[in-house]
């Protein structure tokens, strides 16, 4: 993106992002008196504050709400200094010094950019599932769950996160069918355990979704299942799907400007360095492989250190 003017302040620091990363990252570049601006955007507070009871958190005995330690983490970022954004960030010049940026049409310009954007629930990409996404078809159980007690619902999807939606669905739903591409989950055996020794939870083994019935009435009302092995077409009547596939790194504005990996995530090297000198990269948009709350809170405190010394190196 060209066309930046010279905006009439320079930031030390803006940080793309508000989950765990984001905010580790502002605590400690506030705290380094750098007044970090934090971009917070649409879905502010990231992964975390879509889920319940965290209880991987260290420092958490008892489990924490992922709400909670968020409110938390902003409150601590708060205090030392951080400054906080509401709005998306719709482009960026990298090649600019400094750095430019637009968040919702206003220009910015920063010495050091932490993007720590996360990265978004994949979905199956059917023309009906589109229709129907918040009415019926959602990607987190969490937040949607409660709308479908005592219905039939379908999650589709073989890790840990369709495994662990479909087991929280069953608080609600009278009965959970797990749809899977293949033969075996890729989940972890503690989760395969607890799923499929609930009574509510039944597996569609080597099958896909190939269509979702109700789009013209506005609600699900079932799924066309496809079995990959024998081509066998059956129908399943439901009120809710939950697409569990994995997840999109937030990366569009980045793409020709910055080094991503063939799924878009950032490649990172020497901690959190990206290919542009004084940007940084922190939490799941440049890990596809770990993606935990804590892990994002470590990469995003090397963010921090990382921009603070590069400022240091270029500034003085
Ligand atoms: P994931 O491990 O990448 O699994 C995605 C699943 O969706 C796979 O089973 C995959 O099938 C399937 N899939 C992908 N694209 C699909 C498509 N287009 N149509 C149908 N199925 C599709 O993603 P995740 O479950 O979100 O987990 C991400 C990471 O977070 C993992 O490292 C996981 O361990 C971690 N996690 C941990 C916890 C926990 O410990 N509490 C909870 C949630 C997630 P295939 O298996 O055939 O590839």
């Amino acid at each position: 993106m060209t066309g930046f003017r010279d905006s009439p302040e320079t930031e030390d620091v803006i940080i793309l992002g508000s989950g765990v990363a984001g905010l580790t990252s502002a605590i400690y570049t506030a705290r380094a008196n750098l007044r970090p601006l934090i971009v917070e955007g649409r879905a502010a507070g990231g992964q975390l504050s879509l889920t319940t009871e965290v209880e991987n958190f260290p420092g958490f005995p008892a489990g924490v709400l992922g709400p909670e330690l968020i409110a938390q983490m902003r409150q601590q970022a708060q205090k030392f200094g951080a400054r906080f954004l509401t709005g998306d960030a719709t482009g960026c010049d990298l090649r600019a010094s400094p750095l430019a940026l637009s968040v919702d049409g206003k220009e910015f310009r920063t010495r050091a950019l932490i993007v720590a954007t996360g990265a978004d629930a994949r979905l199956l990409g059917l023309e009906s599932e589109k229709k129907l996404i918040g009415r019926g078809v959602s990607t987190c159980a969490t937040c949607d769950g409660f709308f479908f007690r005592g219905k039939e619902i379908l999650v589709v999807g073989g890790g840990d996160s369709a495994l662990e939606e479909a087991t929280f669905l069953t608080k609600f739903a009278s009965r959970v069918t797990v749809v899977h591409r293949r033969d075996r989950f890729r989940a972890s055996k503690i989760m395969q355990d607890k799923a499929l020794g609930n009574p509510k939870i039944s597996v569609a083994w080597d099958s896909v979704i190939q269509e979702i019935r109700g789009a013209t009435r506005g609600k699900v009302e079932g799924a066309v299942l496809r079995n990959v092995k024998t081509g066998e077409i059956r129908e399943i009547p439901c009120e809710g799907i939950f697409v569990a596939i994995g997840h999109v790194p937030n990366t569009r504005i980045f793409e020709g400007q910055l080094d991503l990996d063939p799924s878009g995530y950032i490649n990172t090297v020497k901690g959190t360095a990206t290919s542009v000198p004084g940007v940084f990269a922190a939490g799941d948009v440049a890990d596809h492989t770990y993606r935990q709350a804590v892990t994002a809170a470590g990469t995003g405190c090397m963010a921090a250190l990382d921009a603070e010394r590069y400022l240091e190196r270029t500034t003085h």
